[in-house]
Order: structure tokens, then C-alpha cells, then sequence
């Protein structure tokens, strides 16, 4: 109660101080993907407003301080690649997505966006658009426990939650529904959000977005909600089995097509893109996340982690193509198997180059 209040004050007091002049200056929060797959950020001050990426000065930090780099040669690169109006800040102020590199000119090794973006330039004829679904779990701050649970104890089970409406059904929609907003204030193609089958668990979608940009837009979501939550004093995992036991998991399903699987006739690709996955099953087992074997046991809406499978409206497959797509001939197919907690540069760069690419029988 004591921490509730002092955090009301000062947001209170912080108000007073968001709408102060800032004399044509521009704060740029510069942001990138740490050593252990969470983010880090630092904020620098510009001349004027930003109106291209290109006038985004390369920048720097201490990668000795976050896995990235040793300590004798600790400079690592920043060098922007997108850039977003700021939810927090406002104004002209942005958020800019970076990617990493190191001094001799090689990107740094958790830099997945790099090969990513040289794979979607190889197939940018093909035209391929993702849409992921997010799903994420909320954690008390103080105990590391699933935020909103009784204590010591657990809810009742898994049923009333998913999609639920009304006190002890949902949990924390405060902080979904800021979320929601920051992404469509940073341009962020959010397409939705719902609350999960597991209580305090939550997803959002963004999508559909075409190559390199699915990544982008993905990591500036989930930069955004950890920034959304640490104001609420709520923490965010992206861990895909928060839980063991009956609990659901979390994933992020990726759902995919190419130009030619979005015109009529178009099941023929869509056919022919699952048959080429089903042969670079362990491939891709391989980058859908750590953890992943906890959560695709068969159980849960999850196919088992062993094989390949898929079918029509199955969400006990691999990989499902939705019932509206399989009676309109065309659209897209959706990939369960990756985990939340994935790198989404490393799924929709092995997705296009099996699904884009001819993989030898
Ligand atoms: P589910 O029924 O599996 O819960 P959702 O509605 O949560 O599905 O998510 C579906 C996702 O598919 C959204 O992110 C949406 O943007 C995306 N999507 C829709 N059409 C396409 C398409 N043609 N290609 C790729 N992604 C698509
Ligand atoms: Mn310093
Ligand atoms: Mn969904
Ligand atoms: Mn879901
Ligand atoms: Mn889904």
C-alpha cells in the first residue's frame, strides 16, 4: 500500500515536468537486443525533428556491461534501422530500433536482424507477410509469482479465462489496454489483443507485416510493453512454460504467405510451403526458442515437439491452415511451433528461406 501511493505522487509530480518546452530539441531513446534476449535502451538529444532514418546518428554503448562485448574491446555499435513516434515522451520525441555491431565491422553476435534482412532482400519478389501472436505472462514485481494468484496458492482451473470479462476473471487489463494504445501511437501494425486461457496471461498480434519489418515491429511491441508495465510495477516474462503442471504455455504463433498464396488458387503454394517445412522440421525446432520442449508436449493446444504434423482448423498440429482459408482456396497458413520467447528475426528468416527457397529432396 505504502509503495502504491508513493508511486501515485510521483507520477503526479512527473506530469509537471512532461509538458515543459523542450526548445526544438528531440530525445531519441535508442534501443537494442541485450546478450540474453531482453532489451536495453539510452536516450540521446537531437537538434531537430527526425524525418528519415538516414538522419540518425550511429551511436555506441558498453557491450562489457550487457554479454555483448569483453572488456578490453567493450565498444559496440548502434547503427538505427527504424524509427517510432515515442508514446511516452510524445511530441516529436522517437523510439529508434538499432541493430549492433562491433568495431571490426562485424555484427555483434546476438545481431539476428542482419542475416534476417538479407534473406527477405534475397525473396522480396515473393512478397511474404507475417503476422505473430504474443502471448506473454504477467509476474508480480516483488515474488516472481503469477501476478493477480492468491498467494501460497492457485486459482481455480484453466476455463473462464480466456477472452474472460469481470473481476477474477481477467487480470491487469489496465496495463493491456495502455499497451494497446502506446502501439498504435508508435505505428506499431498492432491487429489485436486477448486475454489467454491461463489467468494473467495475455496476447497481442501484429501483423500482417511484410519482411525485415515483421522483426522490427515485433521487438518495438515488446520493447513498448515492458516499458507500459514497469510504470504499472508489473513484470512481464516471455518464458514459454511460466508454469508447469495445467497451466497453458505461451507461444508465438507465426502465421505467413506469399503473393501467391493470397490469390485464388492460392492452397497450391500453401500446400507446397508446409510440404518443404515438413522436411526441415528439426531446422526449425531449432531457432523457435529456448525452453520449447516444456511447453510442445502435445498437451495444450501444442503438438508434440517430436514430429511434424498439420491440418485443417487442428491446434493440435504443427502447423494449421485456418477453416476460412481452406474454404476460400487461399490465404495463409499458421506455424504453432515457435515459442514467446523467440528471436523473430531468426523464425521469419528460416521461414522465408524454407517456404521461398527449393530444399533438395
Ligand atoms: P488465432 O485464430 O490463431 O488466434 P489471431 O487472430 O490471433 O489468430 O492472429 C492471426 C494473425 O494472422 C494476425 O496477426 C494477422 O495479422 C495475421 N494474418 C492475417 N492474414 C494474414 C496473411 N495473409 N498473411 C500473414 N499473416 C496474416
Ligand atoms: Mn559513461
Ligand atoms: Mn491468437
Ligand atoms: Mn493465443
Ligand atoms: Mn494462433
Amino acid at each position: 500500500m505504502v509503495q502504491e501511493i508513493s508511486i501515485l505522487e510521483h507520477t503526479a509530480t512527473l506530469a509537471k515536468y512532461m509538458d515543459l518546452n523542450q526548445n526544438g530539441k528531440v530525445i531519441a531513446e535508442y534501443v537494442w537486443i541485450d546478450g540474453s534476449g531482453d532489451m536495453r535502451s539510452k536516450a540521446r538529444t537531437l537538434s531537430k525533428k527526425v524525418t528519415d532514418v538516414s538522419e540518425l546518428p550511429e551511436w555506441n554503448f558498453d557491450g562489457s556491461s550487457t554479454g555483448q562485448a569483453p572488456g578490453h574491446n567493450s565498444d559496440v555499435y548502434l547503427r538505427p534501422v527504424a524509427f517510432y513516434p515515442d508514446p511516452f515522451r510524445k511530441g516529436d520525441n522517437i523510439i529508434v530500433l538499432t541493430e549492433c555491431w562491433n568495431n571490426d565491422g562485424t555484427p555483434n553476435k546476438f545481431n539476428h536482424r542482419h542475416e534476417c534482412n538479407k534473406l527477405m532482400t534475397a525473396h522480396a519478389s515473393e512478397e511474404i507477410w507475417f503476422g505473430l501472436e504474443q502471448e506473454y505472462t504477467l509476474l508480480d514485481p516483488v515474488d516472481g509469482s503469477i501476478y493477480g494468484w492468491p498467494k501460497g496458492g492457485f486459482p481455480a482451473p484453466q476455463g473462464p479465462y480466456y477472452c474472460g470479462v469481470g473481476t477474477g476473471k481477467v487480470f491487469a487489463r489496465d496495463v493491456i489496454e495502455a499497451h494497446y494504445r502506446a502501439c498504435l501511437h508508435a505505428g506499431v501494425t498492432i491487429s489485436g489483443i486477448n486475454a489467454e486461457v491461463m489467468p494473467s496471461q495475455w496476447e497481442f498480434q501484429v501483423g500482417p507485416c511484410e519482411g525485415i519489418k515483421m522483426g522490427d515491429e515485433l521487438w518495438m511491441a515488446r520493447y513498448l510493453l515492458n516499458k507500459v508495465a514497469e510504470e504499472f510495477g508489473v513484470k512481464v516474462t516471455f518464458h514459454p512454460k511460466p508454469l508447469k503442471g495445467d497451466w497453458n504455455g505461451a507461444g508465438c504463433h507465426t502465421n505467413v504467405s506469399t503473393a501467391s498464396m493470397r490469390v485464388p488458387g492460392g492452397m497450391k503454394a500453401i500446400e507446397s510451403a508446409i510440404e518443404k517445412l515438413s522436411k526441415r522440421h528439426a531446422e526449425h525446432i531449432a531457432l523457435y526458442g529456448d525452453d520449447n520442449d516444456l511447453r510442445l508436449t502435445g498437451k495444450h493446444e501444442t503438438a508434440s515437439m517430436e514430429s511434424f504434423s498439420y491440418g485443417v482448423a487442428n491446434r493440435g498440429a504443427s502447423v494449421r491452415i485456418p477453416r476460412s482459408v481452406q474454404a476460400e482456396g487461399y490465404g495463409y497458413f499458421e506455424d504453432r511451433r515457435p515459442a514467446s520467447n523467440i528471436d523473430p528475426y531468426l523464425v521469419t528468416g528460416i521461414m522465408v528461406e524454407t517456404v521461398c527457397g527449393s530444399i533438395p529432396d
